[in-house]
């Protein structure tokens, strides 16, 4: 197969299952060339990655669970040893206590903030470290980030917290790898129904909300998001870094709801 990503070889981090962002990210990439390898956070969750993956071409799958460290250090030590070095890395994950998803942000416990900060943003940097150190002049690291880091989106609570210091990591990743030539970006995605997704509370009203009111008058897809992560761990993109790119039929660049709202 030819592409864009032909030789690039790349880790997914965050596929459940074929509604996951990941999975988007995935068939772009491999439809490119790029040749894969997945985690999966759990022995449930990797019965359906392992499919997943063999429509992609790929055995290369790998447990997970970012709490774990000594999980994330063996993943890498798989890729190491298995192919030597590594091109791209793309973070898709994201956990907070869905019974904190509502209600007021000022009644996150600290438990769940911590976990939250752990798992959503403090695992990138971990990951980001440790592949870095597998990667030349040419790295490429994506994350995926939400608006609710910049504003307040009802019930998004303390994933909002996390996400803007997600975004706050992107900058300072890219400033500490720019000078190899390793570049860090995230995709600021608008509502996707997902397993993550479905944990925020009223969730289908928030999606339905942005269908009405974003510019395309839609939200994004998953083929939507891979389009665009395709473009960021690509060579099509090698001056562009630290950036969070929104991806979320132009939702953010709106104030008031659509005139056609206002008026009935
Ligand atoms: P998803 O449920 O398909 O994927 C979330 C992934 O996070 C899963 O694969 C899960 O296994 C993984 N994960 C959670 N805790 C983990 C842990 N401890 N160790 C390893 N993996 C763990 O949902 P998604 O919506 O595709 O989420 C992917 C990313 O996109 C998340 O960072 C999410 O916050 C972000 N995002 C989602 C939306 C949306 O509307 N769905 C919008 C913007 C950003």
């Amino acid at each position: 197969m030819s592409g864009i990503m032909q030789g690039k070889r790349g880790l997914i981090m965050g596929v459940a299952n074929n509604h996951s962002i990941a999975w988007g990210i995935s068939k772009a990439l491999a439809a490119q060339g790029a040749e894969l390898a997945f985690t999966y956070q759990g022995e449930a969750l990797g019965r359906r990655v392992k499919p997943l993956a063999a429509e992609l071409n790929s055995d290369f799958i790998i447990p997970c669970d970012v709490e774990d460290i000594a999980s994330v250090d063996a993943v890498f030590a798989a890729i190491g040893e298995r192919w030597g070095k590594l091109d791209f890395v793309v973070h898709a994950i994201g956990f907070s206590d869905k019974n904190e998803l509502k209600g007021l942000y000022a009644d996150t416990t600290r438990d769940n903030f911590s976990r939250t900060m752990v798992i959503s943003c403090f695992s990138f940097t971990e990951i980001a470290k440790r592949a870095a150190a597998l990667m030349d002049e040419n790295g490429a690291m994506l994350t995926l980030t939400y608006g609710g880091s910049s504003r307040v989106i009802p019930n998004y609570n303390v994933m909002g917290v996390a996400k803007a210091a997600l975004e706050a990591s992107v900058r300072y990743l890219a400033a500490d790898y720019g000078p190899k030539g390793i570049r860090v970006n995230a995709i600021s995605a608008g509502p996707v129904r997902t397993l993550a997704g479905a944990g925020i509370s009223d969730a289908r009203a928030i999606y339905s909300w942005n269908q009405k009111n974003s510019p395309l008058r839609r939200t994004a897809t998953i083929e939507d998001l891979g389009g665009s992560a395709l473009y960021l761990l690509s060579d099509l993109s090698r001056g562009v870094t630290g950036e969070i790119h929104y991806v979320d039929a132009g939702y953010n660049i709106t104030s008031l709801p659509t005139l056609d709202r206002l008026r009935n």
